[in-house]
């Protein structure tokens, strides 16, 4: 059982490291940069190696590494769409020195166009961002999202779309169950979770999964608005997460917490409450 939480990389990145393990965290993942603004400070020799030998001293693994939120490859705006390439190329980058397992991306919004367009704008900016570059051991995860402002990757359908289009690359996917229940599907009870995951299967396999954001969520069913709430405190059973957690397959990926948190405090309950219920 791997279960960690998004942890800050606030004063240094090494920090993400040493909170984790504060948190007896067995996987981590962070933003390898400032969330905001499109420019993002160069990694210097001395934060990389600080981070990696702090990680290897820790055992943590998978490391994983989010995309910033600005990034959108679908956009349908060139000039957003071609700074975005850039960032993510960066990212990338980034990933790559710091030795990271998996980079999680958004697919993007298509705004106010059609799903369909911004599934091949997004396909083919991810092919120009990765272009001559060795990936090595990184895998990058398309993300499936709540749906909200235009967003692509929304149905497993979409999602298997953009998987279909970087056939050949190392890519997978992240399930978030938030953006999940809010996208309509009813992952609310074991059984719900058991029907959804039949149709994962049926579209991008259930193979394709490397990372699960364990997130409850307060917007209804369908909700298509993407916010994050404590395990257990929102729309989705105690048991719908104890489902996932022992699922042969599921059971066996990393479990990441995108959580609210005021304080160390609420990590510490949400990553208590999935311990139990893996241990269950
Ligand atoms: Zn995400
Ligand atoms: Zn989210």
């Amino acid at each position: 059982m791997r279960i960690g939480v998004h942890t800050s990389i606030a004063g240094a990145l090494v920090n993400a490291i040493h909170r984790a393990e504060r948190l007896n965290c067995q996987t981590v993942q962070i933003f390898s940069r400032n969330p905001r603004g499109w420019i993002a400070r160069p990694l210097s020799p001395a934060d990389v190696k600080a981070f990696c030998r702090a990680r290897d001293r820790a055992g943590i693994w998978p490391l994983i590494i989010h995309g910033v939120y600005l990034i959108n490859l679908a956009a349908p705006d060139p000039l957003i769409r071609e700074k975005s390439i850039v960032a993510f190329r960066e990212e990338i980058k980034r990933a790559l020195r710091l030795k990271a397992d998996f980079l999680v991306i958004h697919p993007g919004s298509a705004k106010n166009g059609s799903p369909e367009e911004g599934i091949a704008r997004c396909i083919r900016s991810v092919k120009k961002a990765v272009r001559r570059l060795k990936l090595r051991n990184l895998t990058i995860l398309i993300e499936n999202t709540a749906g909200q402002g235009g967003q692509i990757g929304c149905t497993f359908e979409q999602v298997a779309a953009i998987l279909d289009g970087l056939d050949g690359l190392p890519i997978g996917c992240c399930l978030d169950t938030a953006h999940t229940f809010a996208a309509g599907y009813d992952i609310a009870t074991p059984r719900g979770c058991h029907r959804t995951l039949s149709l994962i299967a049926a579209t991008i396999g259930l193979e394709t999964l490397h990372v699960i954001h364990a997130n409850d969520t307060r917007v209804p069913l369908g909700g298509a608005v993407d916010r994050h709430w404590h395990i257990g405190r929102g729309h989705i059973d105690l048991a719908a997460f104890g489902y996932l957690l022992n699922h042969p397959i599921i059971g066996c990926l990393p479990f990441i917490l995108e959580t609210p948190k005021t304080s160390d405090q609420d990590d510490r309950r949400n990553l208590a409450t999935l311990r139990r219920l893996a241990h269950a």
